[in-house]
């Protein structure tokens, strides 16, 4: 589409991420002709990695994405707990399940098995699901309005879109959101840095199969929030480590190019007795370190304007602790495809997926953003 025109699509989708392509894909299949507006000039190598746990694929499933999801994940034999320090494994369990973490859902009180992949697999796989000429790269949402039958969508390179429903999914910081509710997104002063390398590194009686997680409270100040930890999982066929160093508090690195930071700088915040696994990793880095700083934002309190709804991080953005943020947004698309096929594409529609899913989020948040990992506590919970 060439810039300065104006078109009328059936639905728009704003942001062209997790949440974005998920429900375009969604509403393919459910008949709905859907576009999506994406602000970055092209799809590529976005870093880091995701995990899904098997409720969010049976949504998938529902689409058929379950089994091309599958090939580009890892399932988990769970998650193991050890000290920063010394590499003693503290304690190896399954990952619980929502209810089991403080979410309000009597359902989920168990355990869960999760899917880990790298999160520009995942968004490569939609985008191939997505005829090119639906996909509108390279448009960055400028201002948005509507009223009872349209809403409309103008984009800084002077496109401006008008359709019967707008679904808003530009993420955490959402300019979107400023429509709904005025509460900014606000540092969280965690920030995560994330780079990958090969499996071939780790020795035997570490199968690249499961989550890792090296607690350094130790080293830090718990009370506070402030220390620094590291969380492994295996990527692409278990050929590949995605290694995450989290800082919680402190040195959070601003002034570094987030796409390239110093190495000697983030070393500096790990002790030097560490387990010499960590350091070997990022040692035999294949990319950059990048760093993700994570923004904490209420769950708007409302979520749909007339023909104009949002989903994803633009409604609901989490603290990725719980591995909830990508999921719940899945959800999302899950349920705006039930209720547009129960009342049609339009406001009852758009209040009727407010109504299950506005809820249910603030529970998960809530729960993410309390939620510490505590070794001791779990070791012997799982006992
Ligand atoms: C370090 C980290 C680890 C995580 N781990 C997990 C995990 O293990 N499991 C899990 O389920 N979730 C996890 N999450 C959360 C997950 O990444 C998000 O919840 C998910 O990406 C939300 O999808 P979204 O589509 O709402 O936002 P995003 O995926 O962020 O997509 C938003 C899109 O909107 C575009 N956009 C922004 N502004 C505009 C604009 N003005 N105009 C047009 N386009 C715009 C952006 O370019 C982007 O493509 C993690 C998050 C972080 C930061």
């Amino acid at each position: 589409m060439s810039s300065k025109q104006q078109i009328h699509v059936d639905v728009a989708i704003i942001g062209g991420g997790i949440g974005g392509l998920t429900t375009a894909v969604a509403l393919r299949h459910a008949g709905i002709d859907a576009h999506v507006f994406e602000q970055a000039p092209a799809y590529g190598n976005v870093g880091g990695h995701l995990t899904m746990d098997e409720a969010a694929i049976a949504v998938l499933a529902r689409w058929g994405l379950d089994a091309p999801f599958r090939q580009v994940a890892c399932e988990l034999a769970g998650m193991e707990i050890k000290d920063l320090e010394t590499g003693q494994v503290i304690v190896t369990m399954p990952f619980p399940d929502l209810g089991a973490l403080g979410v309000k859902d009597d359902q989920r009180m168990g355990t869960r098995v999760c899917h880990s992949f790298l999160r520009s697999d995942y968004l490569q796989l939609l985008v191939d699901r997505i005829p090119s000429d639906h996909l509108h790269t390279g448009h960055r949402l400028a201002d948005l309005a509507g009223d009872d039958q349209r809403a409309t969508a103008t984009f800084d390179n002077g496109t401006q879109v008008t359709a019967s429903v707008m679904l808003v999914a530009d993420g955490v910081r959402s300019k979107a959101r400023a429509m709904f509710d005025n509460s900014p997104a606000v540092v969280a002063g965690h920030t995560i840095l994330r780079t990958l390398c090969s499996a071939e590194l780790l020795p035997a009686d570490m199968p690249n199969d499961r989550m890792r997680f090296w607690d350094g409270w130790k080293f830090g100040d718990k009370a506070n929030h402030v220390g620094v930890h590291v969380l492994t999982v295996p990527v692409r066929d278990r050929r590949f480590v995605s290694v995450d160093l989290q800082f919680m508090g402190g040195d959070q690195l601003e002034d570094c190019n987030p796409a390239d930071l110093p190495y000697d700088r983030i070393m500096k915040r790990y002790p030097a007795a560490m387990d010499p696994i960590v350091k070997r990793m990022v040692d035999a880095r294949l990319e950059p370190i990048t760093a993700h700083a994570l923004w904490d934002r209420p769950v708007a309190t409302k979520w749909v304007d007339q023909r104009i709804a949002i989903l994803g991080d633009a409604a609901h953005s989490m603290r990725p602790n719980l591995g909830q943020g990508a999921c719940q947004s899945v959800h999302d698309a899950g349920e705006l495809v039930r209720q547009f096929a129960a009342h049609g594409l339009g406001h009852a529609a758009l209040k009727a997926y407010e109504a299950v899913r506005l809820p249910y989020t603030q529970s998960i948040v809530e729960a993410a953003k309390k939620l510490v990992v505590d070794p001791k506590a779990w070791k012997n919970k799982a006992q």
